[in-house]
């Protein structure tokens, strides 16, 4: 006898449309799953007691709670919002926040705790966090977006889960400088009287409230760094079976939002060809590459590559069936789960480079590592962004405006800036062979800084990677493990 269930009703709820579509099978694990099956792997290749090892995979602290919005039509709307907070081996705690439908709370912790190994790799000093609401941004006016900004900032604050010296939020998918510098506001107007950090609630701020130069570009701008560290060294790009440099190579990009587009034009700048660009409503091909500025440009002024004039072919029906077009280096910069089990086996790439949180999933990355395609995680590859908030944030308890910052740092000499950056005396060499004393200028503190972290952070996890014969992605969690267990050692656990 078949048993019949019966079908419910569905409620559409204004934001049911989806902007994200996840295309992963269901049978493989749950992203929170997935990030703890990577965990598990990578604690094999650490010493850290189990009883540790449990302390630091679980998510410390977590809150859900819903909002009444009253709609700009008159009627009312319940919204779900999200915090978590994963480790508090170092406080604030940091992460970004999310505006998408599709979010839930397992969703956010796996998102939190990949922030916690993703800034011990890059060695900045805070424990991982992540926040989400449970909208789609293009469903509602942009006022109605302040009013759910602001009253999350408030609940947040109220909760404990906001605060220059608890909880940094920063942007995510879905949210940008407008978001951040409300969530500021509001914070700011009610505890500014009695936290004189205040401002350093939230980062990637505009410039004029607390913001920094190059937070927009970081993420992006880290993953270029990061590729062209690994192209440039010959045992890379021997076991991925390719020439040295970026000049030449071909790019695909899946997602062209803040990080992907950013990532391309970098790329672009050193010879690099952008093939194919992956959107959630289409895709793009151009065998000799795309002119990433006039493809940016039409982005802008379209709203989708849809109709997009100058490229060889458009996919509109399957857009992640682009995901297997041949290129030397696919870059996911979109959702998690993006490479899976059924398309990594089409996948015609020699290097995956993640500019996503989570986007290969357990399953696709070892029919990947059995083709022989060479995996640059996120946790290592995509801390740029979090890197430059943390410059932000520290600007912020610094109290110096961007203005003043500069002539200030304009001002100093390069052997003083060097030791202002380094905290040591500049070496005899320091005039023409460091990068990062190209001028003084905020945006050239940033880059440089971001540049010296990124590649520390590529080569180091490397490194370990062929040490200890195995893959990326274990060297950054084992590593980044290990450091968290001994932050947690010192400190003890007497409370
Ligand atoms: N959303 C960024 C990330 O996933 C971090 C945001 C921030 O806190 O700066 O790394």
């Amino acid at each position: 006898r078949t048993m019949v269930i019966p079908s419910r009703k569905k409620w559409a709820s204004p934001s049911s449309a989806t902007t994200t579509p996840t295309n992963a099978t269901p049978q493989e694990p749950r992203f929170l799953e997935m990030v703890k099956m990577h965990f598990d792997k990578a604690a094999q290749f650490t010493d850290v007691a189990p009883g540790l090892l449990s302390v630091i995979k679980e998510c410390n602290s977590v809150v859900r709670f819903n909002l009444p919005l009253q709609r700009d039509d008159g009627s009312l709307e319940i919204i779900t919002c999200y915090r978590a907070q994963h480790s508090h081996h170092k406080l604030p705690v940091k992460g970004g926040t999310r505006y998408a439908d599709n979010i839930t709370i397992s969703e956010v912790e796996a998102l939190a705790s990949l922030m916690t190994f993703k800034l011990a790799a890059a060695d900045v000093p805070f424990g991982g966090a992540k926040g989400g609401i449970r909208i789609n941004p293009r469903n509602y006016s942009r006022s109605e977006i302040e009013r759910i900004t602001r009253r999350y900032t408030l609940e947040l604050a109220k909760k404990g889960f906001i605060g220059p010296a608890i909880d940094v939020l920063g942007p995510d998918m879905g949210t940008d400088q407008q978001v951040m510098t409300w969530i500021k506001d509001t914070y700011t107007s009610i505890y500014g009287d009695k936290d004189i950090n205040a401002e350093g609630c939230v980062t990637g701020k505009f410039k004029r409230h607390g913001g920094i130069s190059g937070r927009q570009e970081s993420t992006g701008l880290g993953c270029y760094y990061g590729i062209r560290e690994l192209l440039n060294r010959k045992d890379f790009c021997e076991k991925a079976g390719l020439s040295t440099g970026i000049e030449g190579k071909e790019f695909n990009i899946q997602g062209f939002g803040a990080v992907g587009s950013w990532a391309a034009k970098f790329l672009v700048k050193d010879g690099g060809k952008i093939t194919t660009i992956v959107e959630w409503d289409c895709a793009i091909h151009k065998k000799d590459g795309l002119d990433v500025e006039d493809v940016i440009q039409w982005q802008t002024n379209e709203g989708s590559l849809k109709n997009y004039p100058h490229a060889d072919k458009v996919e509109i029906e399957n857009p992640a069936k682009f995901l297997e077009m041949e290129c030397d280096v696919l870059l996911p910069c979109a959702v998690e789960k993006s490479i899976h089990m059924n398309n990594a086996p089409n996948l015609q790439c020699k290097i995956i480079a993640e500019g996503a949180n989570g986007p290969t999933t357990v399953w696709g990355e070892e029919i990947c590592e059995k083709k022989g395609i060479i995996n640059i995680p996120d946790l290592i590859l995509n801390g740029g962004g979090v890197t430059v908030s943390y410059f932000e944030w520290l600007k912020n308890l610094q109290h110096v405006s961007g203005g003043k910052l500069t002539r200030r740092w304009e001002a100093t000499s390069k052997k003083d800036l060097y030791k202002f950056i380094k905290g040591q005396d500049a070496p005899s060499i320091v005039d023409d062979t460091m990068g990062f004393l190209r001028g003084a200028k905020e945006i050239d503190l940033v880059y440089s800084g971001l540049e010296e972290i990124m590649s520390n952070a590529i080569h180091t996890h490397f490194d370990i990677a062929l040490e200890k014969n195995t893959n990326m992605r274990i060297a950054g969690f084992s590593n980044s493990i290990k450091k968290v267990a001994e932050a947690y050692e010192d400190a003890g656990f007497l409370f």
